[in-house]
């Protein structure tokens, strides 16, 4: 039974559904996007935290809450064959980071503003921008109840995505309120969905006293017009909510951020209060949304912490590295400075020793290597080098080893102009090699 599901072709494995193979030279795009993190939260002193892939699955029923398509239909949990625990390999991280630090107290001191990179899993229809393990950044600021915090958080997506050198991303804001302004929302809400019961889908039907603030974010298209005329739950929300959300406008504002207000925005999952968020852009079609996030004040306490306010966001990593490509068309190279061309294998062991100077002053080096038909011809070794992209070809031949020298070609100038450099002062002309000089 097993068996027949496995995409077995022959004798040969493939990747799971879904699930992808990130390779050279894409790879290279993803270090380019994770350095641009890097740097940018440094700015905004956001710390890394790393959490398991693994929790146990109460962890998401209770964190992402139990009527949201991820938990109803999304997450990979399985049983320990060893002790019969319940285990899900995580579909977002903001519960793992919040029981992370509710276990640690990281909050005794005061707020934490934190962020992650990884892997997340969800049982979803793979197509373009929607996978079953993909990747999200995400960041969370811990402790802080102010609406400057939203504001700083929309802030680091916005700036992410501008630094990434992309544009026409929309930030669509709303505020969810607090419980009580949500409980009376709530009872209008299931009483005009009611009133045009005949329009709701089997979805919706089943949500509606469940959850009937999800039935806004519907994509039925029978459904939009009816919804679009629900009571918004903006119009429920108190002075304090109110004040709250107009100063996260403020500061967007002032900042520079573009933002509009949606007032059907719900978000999918359930702990959000206040401030919510989507950037979106209308050029990778339905999988649009980059990144997502809002205010989560109820959580800690859902997952048996202390009340501590929280706010953060998730962004799908492979979605925004599709729009770099669709916007910019960049793709990073990955050229060596040098490929290192040795025809015979007597003269490796000089070969290598001048190529480990070379590494040391930060110059990237190829070395030829022996394939299944050996070292190949000095021509086969020279397409090598030409199909590398690097600049220089180094040629350990007998006549310039015989000399202690090595010669130095280039090979992207279209000169073929060709040096000899000695073997016993490499740090000399090292620098020389380098790109860019
Ligand atoms: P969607 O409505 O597209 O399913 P979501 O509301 O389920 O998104 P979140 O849980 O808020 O998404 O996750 C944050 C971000 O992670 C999304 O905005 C999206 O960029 C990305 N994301 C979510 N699910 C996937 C997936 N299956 N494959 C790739 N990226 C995803
Ligand atoms: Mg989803």
């Amino acid at each position: 039974m097993i068996e027949k599901k496995t995409a077995v072709k022959a004798d040969r494995l493939n990747a799971v559904k879904g699930m992808n193979d990130i390779l050279p030279p894409d790879s290279a795009q993803w270090e380019w996007f994770e350095q641009h993190v890097r740097e940018l939260m440094g700015v905004y002193a956001y710390r890394n935290i790393r959490t398991p892939i693994v929790e146990y699955t109460p962890l998401f029923v209770k964190g992402t809450g139990d009527t949201t398509d991820i938990v109803e239909k999304e997450m990979y949990s399985f049983e320990d064959r060893l002790n019969g625990e319940q285990l899900t390999l995580r579909p977002e991280n903001t519960p793992g980071v919040v029981r992370a630090a509710i276990e640690h107290n990281l909050t005794y001191d005061g707020g934490k503003r934190l962020f992650y990179m990884g892997p997340m899993f969800r049982h979803e229809r793979p197509q373009r921008g929607r996978y079953r393990q993909f990747y999200q950044l995400g960041a969370e600021a811990l402790g802080f109840s102010g609406p400057e915090v939203d504001a700083e958080l929309i802030l680091v997506a916005w700036q992410l995505l501008q630094r990434l050198g992309l544009c026409n991303v929309r930030v669509e804001i709303n505020s969810l309120g607090v419980s009580a302004e949500r409980q009376v929302h709530r009872a209008a809400l299931i009483a005009y969905f009611e009133q045009h019961a005949d329009l709701l889908d089997a979805d919706a039907q089943r949500r509606l006293h469940t959850n009937p603030l999800r039935i806004l974010d519907t994509k039925n298209p029978v459904m939009q017009e009816m919804v679009a005329g629900a009571p918004q739950l903006l119009h429920y929300l108190g002075e304090a909510s109110l004040k709250h959300f107009e100063m996260v406008k403020t500061l967007l504002t002032a900042c520079g951020v573009i933002w509009s207000v949606n007032p059907r925005q719900v978000r999918g999952l359930d702990y959000y209060s206040h401030t919510v968020f989507e950037f979106i852009t209308d050029e990778l079609g339905a999988q649009g949304t980059l990144c997502g996030g809002g205010r989560y004040d109820g959580l800690f306490e859902t997952l048996g912490g202390k009340p501590t306010p929280a706010v953060g966001w998730g962004m799908g990593i492979e979605r925004v590295l599709e729009l770099v490509k669709v916007q910019t068309g960049v793709v990073a190279a990955l050229s060596p400075d040098v490929y290192a061309i040795i025809p015979d294998v007597g003269a490796l062991p000089v070969a290598l020793t001048a190529l480990q100077t070379l590494r040391s002053q930060g110059i990237s080096v190829q070395m030829h290597a022996a394939m299944a038909d050996g070292m190949g011809s000095m021509k086969s070794q020279f397409k090598r080098a030409d199909s590398s992209g690097a600049r220089f070809a180094l040629v350990f031949g007998p006549d310039e080893l015989s000399k202690n020298e090595v010669a130095v070609k280039s090979l992207r100038d279209g000169s073929g102009a060709q040096v000899t450099r000695p073997l016993d002062a490499v740090l000399e002309w090292a620098a020389t090699l380098q790109s860019g000089t």
